[in-house]
């Protein structure tokens, strides 16, 4: 009953991985998955994740009973907090409804059923008329989601090869253009794969034009924290556009900015007009959201949403969670400098643009758009047996004081051919 089941291709990222695993090469790095590694190249318990694990350990009362559809409230309670602000007007209203999710999938998958099902400007028209713009390029896994809730990823021109930076005149004339009520997804901070984020001012420019044509903003926010090291100053985009009453939902993972990659907790935040049960309210939203959990997995899982909650709403914790993004956050960008510094005044390598490597440090975030093409990424690869994706992304966090050197001298190799 099965026969033409056809073979679906291997995920691209998973699949290098899975080369890096089974080379015997024993200089070889793999620059290729967006996961944090610590100075030895080793994944990174967050000590403060450790304290609360230990805490739960000895917690005799905890149960393993179903948590309420909607997630535990300990953490949906705080999860908007962190990304909109405590003082934020939307919180104050109580007009912010989360729901806890699997990880930023999760959230990404509900946030565009929720738009296929209730955004009002898509009433009555078919998949294809339900467009969501994602910027180009984006998240691999986005518009594979996007098109498999109901919605129709279409591309917006974001960033610039050319300049190996934001293709801001394009996107604001794109944004002006398109249709009014348009969704656009927006990454938060930190863009995956380019690493290239619009400055404060960029950011104005871009949300002047969602208030005058009526955009909603569907913000996906997979790195807070790990952008500048600092999670109000990642989530100032967001702030922004709630100070300006602009239309739109967040996605939150803390797979990145709390390590808890397997835990799969994150939230989805709807931004209602009102806090009510009338139209438009908080607790119709709301209601809808437990709809759509219910019927795709009836109880999201306790164990890193107890975590999370913890962190959140323990001042003490809080202020170490802090401590240890900055650990993360600043030896990346430690990691930057480095690597600009051995290809420009070491290696002296040929740079893909315009601006030399200057990319590679003012780049946001855990990835580096490179600027090298295809045929270079596979030298690197083949080569080098240095582990990254044919479109010249790498891990940032991959990186280490032992094998930076050895991925530079790489790079020179690839570019001079
Ligand atoms: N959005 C973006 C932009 C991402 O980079 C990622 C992770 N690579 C996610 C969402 C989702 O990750 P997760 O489901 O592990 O939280």
């Amino acid at each position: 009953v099965f026969h033409s089941t056809p073979f679906a291709p291997p995920d691209a990222i998973f699949a290098l991985t899975a080369g890096y695993q089974a080379d015997p090469f024993d200089k070889k790095v793999n620059l290729g998955v967006g996961a944090y590694r610590d100075n030895n190249g080793k994944p990174f318990v967050l000590p403060v994740v450790r304290k609360a694990k230990q805490i739960l350990a000895n917690d005799d009362s905890l149960d393993h009973e179903y948590l309420p559809i909607g997630g535990l409230p300990a953490f949906t309670n705080a999860t908007g907090k962190l990304i909109f602000g405590a003082d934020s007007p939307a919180i104050k209203e109580g007009r912010v409804v989360s729901i806890q999710t699997i990880s930023g999938t999760g959230a990404n998958h509900y946030g565009a059923e929720f738009l296929a099902r209730f955004y009002e400007p898509f009433k009555g028209k078919s998949q294809a008329e339900k467009v969501i713009y994602v910027s180009n390029p984006t998240w691999a896994n986005h518009k594979a989601i996007f098109s498999s809730c109901g919605l129709t990823p279409v591309d917006y021109p974001y960033y610039d090869p050319a300049t190996i930076g934001l293709a801001l005149p394009k996107f604001l004339d794109f944004l002006r253009t398109a249709p009014a009520q348009s969704v656009f997804l927006l990454h938060a901070c930190a863009h995956n794969p380019t690493g290239v984020d619009p400055t404060r001012e960029q950011w104005e420019e871009i949300a002047a034009i969602f208030k005058e044509k009526g955009h909603f903003a569907f913000f996906d926010c997979a790195y807070q924290g790990f952008a500048s090291g600092d999670l109000d100053n990642d989530a100032w985009a967001v702030r922004y556009f709630v100070s300006q009453s602009i239309p739109l939902l967040v996605c939150q993972s803390y797979a990145k900015n709390a390590g808890l990659y397997g835990e799969r907790i994150g939230a989805l935040n709807l931004v209602a007009s009102h806090a009510g049960e009338g139209e438009g309210g908080a607790a119709r939203l709301r209601s809808q959201l437990l709809v759509l959990q219910r019927q795709e997995i009836s109880n999201p899982p306790t164990f890193g949403a107890r975590i999370v909650g913890m962190i959140l709403n323990d001042d003490d914790m809080f202020e170490q969670w802090k401590g240890d993004i900055k650990t993360m956050a600043h030896r990346i960008i430690a990691m930057r400098e480095k690597l600009h510094d051995l290809l420009v005044n070491t290696y002296k390598t040929p740079a893909p643009g315009p601006n030399g490597w200057d990319h590679v440090v003012k780049q946001i975030g855990m990835f580096t758009f490179t600027g090298l093409n295809p045929e270079q990424c596979k030298a690197m690869v083949e080569r080098g047996h240095v582990y990254m994706t044919g479109n010249g992304r790498i891990s940032m966090a991959g990186l280490n004081e032992s094998n930076v050197e050895y991925v530079a001298e790489c790079f020179d190799k690839a570019i001079r051919g």
